[in-house]
């Protein structure tokens, strides 16, 4: 017999659109979240709205977030991983380990560390990694106080809704973002992030519309322009004097004194050149996680070249090489906000349409 429960593994947007979607057709749902807290990568990102919304779509995981909690058809496991699974589509069991008994003080108390449920379905929601970017040491992350990934940038507005020079606090008058640091790269990954030009662009504007007297240059290779909207964005960008764009990849980041001093290639000129910034932020692509690895091993799930999960086609995007185990979000590959909710439904729908046939 078909058991009609799902499992969703990953709290971040993806897992918990596909949850709410299942919940509200009625069907039961347990989420197991590794982290403490739910909301994933999104849940620490910062609003990009300057005098107006940038439609950056970060808020979009806040009324989620209460929703999926209050859910009574959803049961969300933190501190927790999926450690076992037998069975087929229609009818998995799946072991658990960690705050099995959710959030609920009372039942938490009982302190079982190992629980087992039985699924119909499941869908995987793990999200994403970003680049390590000291396997670019010619950036000087790690080195200099001064240079910062995006995400890190991302965490530090989310937090104080402010940015200063973090090596003394300095105000900001000239800001470099260097585009592609480990995608696009044959000797990391070849794959676009398609994320990292729209939300490298969104932040500078917010740093403009706090320093208007900050200059911002972003150093790309080749601009990605997709997403509803993000083009007339880029064209509008392209018209502002506060906003450089120079086509060239940076061979160097080093610094004398207090300046950060980017090195390289016009290549219009054909000239080696060099400017100086205050800080230097690297916007780092879009990695599969560890846990990529370990979840196939554990369901037998394929990986595409790029070590994403293996999808059906195009045009199915949550379905894998094992019938009943759906995909959600950025764990199937690189997506922006929109795209990942867009795709975590699709799932939804897919597992309920397993359910339904397979009853
Ligand atoms: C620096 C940066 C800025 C960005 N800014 C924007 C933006 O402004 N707008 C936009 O549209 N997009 C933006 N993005 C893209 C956005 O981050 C993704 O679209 C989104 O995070 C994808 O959501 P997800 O749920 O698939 O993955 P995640 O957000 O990574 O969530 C995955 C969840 O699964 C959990 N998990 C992982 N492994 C396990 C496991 N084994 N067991 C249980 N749980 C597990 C994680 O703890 C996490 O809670 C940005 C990305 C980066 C890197
Ligand atoms: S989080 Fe993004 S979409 Fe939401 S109000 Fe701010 S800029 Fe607009
Ligand atoms: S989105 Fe932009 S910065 Fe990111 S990998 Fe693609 S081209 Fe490079």
């Amino acid at each position: 017999m078909t058991n009609s429960n799902t499992l969703v593994i990953g709290c971040g947007i993806a897992g918990i659109t596909s949850a709410l979607e299942l919940a509200k057709m009625g069907y039961k749902v347990y989420m197991v979240e590794k982290n403490t807290n739910i909301g994933g990568k999104v849940a620490s990102f910062c609003c990009k709205a300057s005098s107006q919304c940038n439609k950056c779509s970060v808020c979009l995981i806040t009324d989620r977030m209460v929703e999926v909690r209050d859910h009574t058809n959803i049961q969300i496991m933190t501190d927790s991983e999926v450690i076992a699974i037998e069975g087929k589509g229609g009818d998995f069991t799946v072991k658990v380990n960690g705050n099995v008994n959710g959030n609920d003080p009372e039942e938490s108390s009982k302190k079982d560390n190992i629980k087992s449920l039985s699924v119909g379905t499941i869908i995987v929601a793990i999200g994403i990694d970003v680049f390590e970017p000291r396997l670019a040491p010619q950036y000087g992350y790690g080195k200099y106080k001064n240079v910062m990934t995006a995400l890190e940038l991302e965490k530090f507005i989310y937090k104080h809704d402010s940015i200063n020079r973090p090596s003394d606090g300095a105000q900001l008058k000239r800001i470099a973002f260097i585009q592609c640091v480990g995608s696009r790269n044959i000797h990391f990954n070849k794959y676009c992030s398609k994320v990292c030009c729209m939300y490298a662009t969104k932040l500078s504007e917010w740093i403009h519309d706090r320093i208007p007297d900050a200059d911002v240059t972003i150093f790309y290779m080749d601009f990605q322009t997709f997403g509803k909207g993000f083009m007339e964005l880029y064209d509008r960008y392209t018209n502002e004097d506060w906003i450089t764009f120079i086509r060239s990849k940076p061979a160097e980041v080093y610094q004398i004194e207090d300046d950060l001093y980017v090195r390289y290639e016009d290549t219009i000129k054909g000239e080696i050149v060099e400017d100086t910034f205050d800080i230097v932020v690297l916007s780092t692509g879009i990695t599969p996680k560890k846990d990529h690895k370990s979840i196939a091993r554990l369901f037998g799930l394929e990986l595409d070249v790029d070590g994403f999960f293996s999808c059906q086609s195009s045009l199915e995007t949550a379905r894998t090489n094992i019938n009943g185990v759906f995909l959600a979000g950025g764990c199937q590959s690189p997506k922006d906000i929109s795209e990942t909710i867009s795709q975590a439904s699709l799932a939804a729908a897919d597992a309920a349409l397993f359910l339904e046939r397979a009853k």
